[in-house]
């Protein structure tokens, strides 16, 4: 069986006859871990230019060059759906941005809502695996994880045409599906956020709040709590099936 080849996401412009230099640890990766020598293939993106086959031109312990041939995929945008979250403990917040790259959202957007425990995060980290579930998964976009917000203030400077599915927990059992909500605000696709809460839920404050934005549509994920991970992927899967590209 023809083995699957590396998939590496890289920052440098990809064209046909491009020459990419590699960093150290892609180098390390390529030549160390994967074992790839001169003239092996690999496919390359870098969120802008699609996919494209490349070469390897030069390889080092501490460095090498790729030569690029020819694209192989187009760029695919996701929709514009935004995923703002707050949070919660690592390894569930890792799995948070992971799933989000996977299913195809525009932006990931950490907010810091009245329950949240985390004082801060590692953006960087957060954009790694982001780039990572898009390296797996064939991807050719990697969506940008933004710095830790507080809730308030991204609420305040919310653009008015957007559209926020808000998760409300308080809402389960109840008969407030995506689908009644959007015909509630007579839109269909178009540019859309989902928001999920902490661990703890949203304040009375913040749920009053979004309650009464006339942009936020309080959604329930069915009867029963779910976490906040899992909450994100329900509320992906039904936005995507409804209104995405699924
Ligand atoms: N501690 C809270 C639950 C928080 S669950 C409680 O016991 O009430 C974490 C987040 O997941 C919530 O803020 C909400 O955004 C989302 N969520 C979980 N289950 C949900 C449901 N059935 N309907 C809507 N949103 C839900």
């Amino acid at each position: 069986m023809k083995q699957a080849k590396v998939r590496l996401y890289v920052e440098h412009a990809l064209g046909e006859g491009q020459t990419v230099p590699l960093t150290r640890d892609q180098a390390h990766y390529l030549f160390g871990v994967m074992r790839l020598g001169p003239e092996a293939e690999l496919l390359l993106f870098n969120g802008r230019n699609g996919e494209w086959l490349a070469t390897v031109a030069e390889a080092g312990k501490r460095g090498g060059c790729l030569l690029c041939h020819r694209q192989t995929r187009p760029l695919q945008c996701p929709p514009d759906l935004w995923l703002l979250f707050a949070p919660i403990r690592k390894a569930r917040t890792d799995f948070m941005v992971e799933k989000a790259a996977e299913m195809g959202v525009a932006r990931i957007l950490p907010v810091k809502s009245a329950h949240t425990n985390a004082e801060r995060i590692r953006r960087d980290r957060l954009q790694a695996h982001a780039i990572e579930a898009a390296e797996q998964c064939g991807g050719t976009f990697v969506p940008p994880v933004g710095e830790l917000r507080p809730l308030e203030r991204v609420l305040a400077e919310w653009p008015e045409d957007r559209l926020i599915m808000f998760c409300d927990e308080t809402l389960a059992g109840a008969r407030a599906g995506l689908g009644a909500a959007v015909r509630g605000k007579g839109g269909q696709g178009g540019k859309w956020a989902i928001l999920i809460g902490p661990e703890g839920g949203f304040s009375p404050a913040e749920r009053a709040r979004l309650h009464a934005l006339p942009f936020a549509c309080p959604v329930s994920l069915g009867p029963r709590i779910l976490r906040a991970d899992t909450a994100a992927v329900a509320a992906m899967t039904l936005w995507q099936s409804t209104l995405g590209d699924w």
